[in-house]
């Protein structure tokens, strides 16, 4: 029987995407028996982290600075604009520097059926950084889900008449595939097939 403090600990870790009771409980073993080299350490972590959170004002990404660390990498080409729906969907086409330009996060996806428009999503201020000019090519990074192909439509109307190339992912992405699930090879692929939106 743990004490409640040990089992606040294990139900707030189960709640975590991925985590449930049992690893939950393992977890908390773990990390209590290698308190120095474990605890401590993710203690610091977390605290840091939770000092820090923040949202970037420009593209919408989770970081501990604002502007976030994809913003102001000098190495990344502004000429190239990649929307996708939400941070998740950024860190999976990150990973490994599959595209080497500059984000902006919608934050979510349109919807009629949860009551999602276009004034719910961060869709002004993508517009704001295409009018202000100096990208050539935006890629809607849309999940192949209705929702994100109906988001991609509307977002290439809305982007109608700006100077820019606006490509889509090819999407041999599996029907219903959200970019978070997919392996690196895959969104690679996408990323480089990437074709005009008709
Ligand atoms: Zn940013």
């Amino acid at each position: 029987m743990a004490s409640p403090e040990i089992d606040a600990l294990t139900q707030a870790l189960a709640r975590l995407p991925g985590l449930g009771p049992r690893s939950a409980r393992r977890a908390v073993l773990h990390l209590m028996k290698k308190r120095d080299t474990a605890l401590a350490p993710l203690l610091r972590a977390l605290e840091r982290v939770n000092d820090n959170l923040s949202i970037c004002t420009t593209c919408f990404n989770v970081d501990t600075v604002d502007p976030c660390g994809i913003c102001t990498d000098p190495r990344r080409d502004d000429r190239l604009l990649c929307v996708v729906e939400e941070v998740s969907d950024l860190w999976a086409l990150d990973r490994s520097r599959l595209f080497p330009g500059r984000f902006h996060v919608l934050g979510g996806r349109l919807s009629a059926l949860e009551g999602i428009r276009p004034e719910d999503l961060n869709i002004d201020t993508l517009l704001g950084r295409v009018a202000k000019g100096g990208i050539d090519e935006v890629v809607l990074a849309m999940n192949a889900t209705l929702e994100g192909q109906t988001t991609a439509h509307y977002l290439a109307e809305r982007l109608e008449g700006f100077p820019i190339r606006l490509t889509q992912l090819a999407h041999g992405l599996p029907v219903g595939g959200e970019l978070d699930y997919l392996d690196e090879g895959t969104l690679a692929q996408a990323l480089r097939a990437r074709r005009p939106v008709s």
